[in-house]
């Protein structure tokens, strides 16, 4: 069985306790690697490798630096088949979805940060007659980057490439759950000439390893991308020794539909807003808000097309959904749609697993599906479900979809359709989120402020903002 391994100081090694655990393949439900177990001893040998390499990575010039990372997107575009392969396999998902969205947005992160670094600058503030304040932008030093299972590398790279083009060595984490294409990104690092001890990659669990890398003094930032309760706990620890956080969470995210959209478009969009990678997207639109109108247009539309998609085995071309990620995550997205019977609701389409035939047999594979006839505020609809379940509403005015929309402790996007465009306007102002897509859904300028409030995160990521968290400003005044 293939053992993955720790990527420290330019090298990979096995973690120090010398114990791994499972790494299951949600297609098949099988084990089919095994990952390090690591914990704060190896966090402790990462941390010594990137103090050592802090003095050459922060002061090699900004072009080096950028050309080593164009270099590290390239080496991983050259290795797309692989990339793509291992993606899917760790993670359940469809080998097309992991081939269109998920590596090459990886590599787009490295490139997209290996060339923003050239053009970033800092302020000046002149006082007439008096001086002049400039403001330094250095690097924090040791960061750590902590990452979840949905879109692996994608979201890894979206943390690790701001922080290495600005300068700063990275100890980084990915989810236990989906560690491999974190895994090989060490040798493509390598490859491109990294230095080593400036990008360290370490396996294990969130309570352990993850812990520790949110715990060690030497680390002073933390960018985490997971879960709420788990971004609770990281604020806990890592507040009182004033270490900069950035936080990414979970969402419950609102997909309003006024009867004046065009429905076609809005049809198409919402199937994949709904289902995209099994629902498992924190951008995912859960919860469907519909006026009045035309609900039972869309009801019926809706439901025709969703029962039609193909849950598939993830090699399957025609796969428009593969497996949920997990057992206990298949069993938790499960007791949701049984709560929400207990709410009162009922499933329209799917609120099943779905049995594929050997040797898939035991593969983690849902129906996607639809929830009508629920309250705004119960659970179903106010809980984080993360998986392929939404629920329809109809709602009469613009207030009212507002009022429930926002009803939520989250607040990560929303998506409206409609081609009013005052209306567009006026709900895009009031709505309790950090990204709001009118009449589309995830179009991604990698330039935009990425994530949201309340419940949903603190800070955002994308462009300068993330080039700003991985940096130290430093205001330096001259009198004239
Ligand atoms: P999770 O919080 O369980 O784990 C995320 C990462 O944190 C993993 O690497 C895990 O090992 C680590 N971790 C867990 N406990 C830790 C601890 N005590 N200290 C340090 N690290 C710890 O989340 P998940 O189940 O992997 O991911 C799903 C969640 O991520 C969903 O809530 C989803 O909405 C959210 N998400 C948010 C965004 C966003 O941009 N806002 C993007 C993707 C996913």
């Amino acid at each position: 069985m293939e053992k993955l391994q720790n990527f420290i100081n330019g090298s990979y090694s096995s973690p120090v306790s010398g114990e791994y655990m499972d790494n299951y393949e949600p297609a098949t439900g099988k084990v089919y690697s095994l990952i390090p177990k690591s914990g704060a001893k190896d966090v402790e040998l990462a941390v010594v490798a990137a103090e050592n390499a802090y003095p050459v990575w922060s002061k090699m010039s900004i072009d080096a630096r950028s050309r080593i990372m164009v270099k590290l997107s390239e080496g991983i575009e050259a290795q797309m088949e692989k990339f793509v392969a291992a993606e899917s396999r760790d993670n359940g998902k469809p080998v097309a979805l992991a081939g269109r969205v998920d590596i090459p947005r990886a590599v787009s992160n490295f490139h997209f940060f290996a060339t923003a670094i050239l053009h970033f600058a800092s302020e000046s503030h002149n006082m007439e007659g008096v001086g002049v304040n400039y403001t330094l932008r250095k690097p924090i030093g040791i960061v750590g980057c902590i990452s979840p299972w949905n879109l692996p590398l994608y979201l890894f790279s979206w943390k690790i490439a701001p922080a290495l083009a600005a300068g700063n060595c990275v100890i980084a984490k990915p989810s236990e759950v989906t560690p491999y294409t974190a895994y090989l990104l060490g040798q493509v690092a390598k490859e491109a000439g990294m230095p080593d001890g400036v990008l360290n990659i370490l396996h294990g669990e969130g309570h352990d390893v993850g812990d520790a890398i949110v715990k060690h003094p030497k680390i002073k930032a933390i960018s985490f991308t997971g879960g709420t309760a788990t971004g609770k706990y990281i604020a806990k620890t890592a507040a009182p020794m004033f270490k900069k956080l950035s936080l990414e969470l979970g969402g419950k995210n609102p997909n309003i539909i006024f009867d004046d959209c065009d429905f076609d478009d809005m049809m198409r969009t919402t199937l994949l807003s709904s289902f995209a990678n099994q629902g498992q997207i924190c951008l995912c639109g859960s919860r469907i808000f519909v006026q009045r109108g035309i609900y039972e247009k869309f009801k019926e539309e809706f439901v025709r097309k969703v029962d039609a998609l193909l849950v598939a085995e993830p090699n399957n071309p025609k796969a428009k959904l593969g497996a949920v990620v997990s057992k206990p995550h298949m069993e938790k997205v499960l007791s949701y749609v049984e709560l929400a019977k207990e709410e009162g609701g009922k499933v329209v389409s799917g609120g099943e697993k779905v049995q594929l035939e050997a040797p898939f047999e035991n593969g983690y594979y849902l129906r996607p599906t639809v929830i009508e006839g629920l309250s705004y505020d119960c659970r179903t609809n106010q809980e984080e479900i993360f998986g392929p379940v939404v629920t329809i509403m109809p709602f009469d005015t613009e207030e009212e979809a507002l009022m429930m929309a926002n009803s939520t402790q989250y607040g990560l996007s929303a998506t409206l359709w409609t081609s009013d465009l005052e209306r567009a306007h006026r709900m895009a102002n009031e709505i309790h989120a950090g990204i709001v897509w009118i009449n589309a859904w995830l179009v991604r300028d990698l330039r935009t402020p990425f994530g949201g409030a309340k419940a949903s995160g603190v800070g955002r990521e994308g462009g300068w903002e993330a080039l700003r968290f991985f940096t130290e400003p430093k205001n330096v005044f001259v009198k004239y």
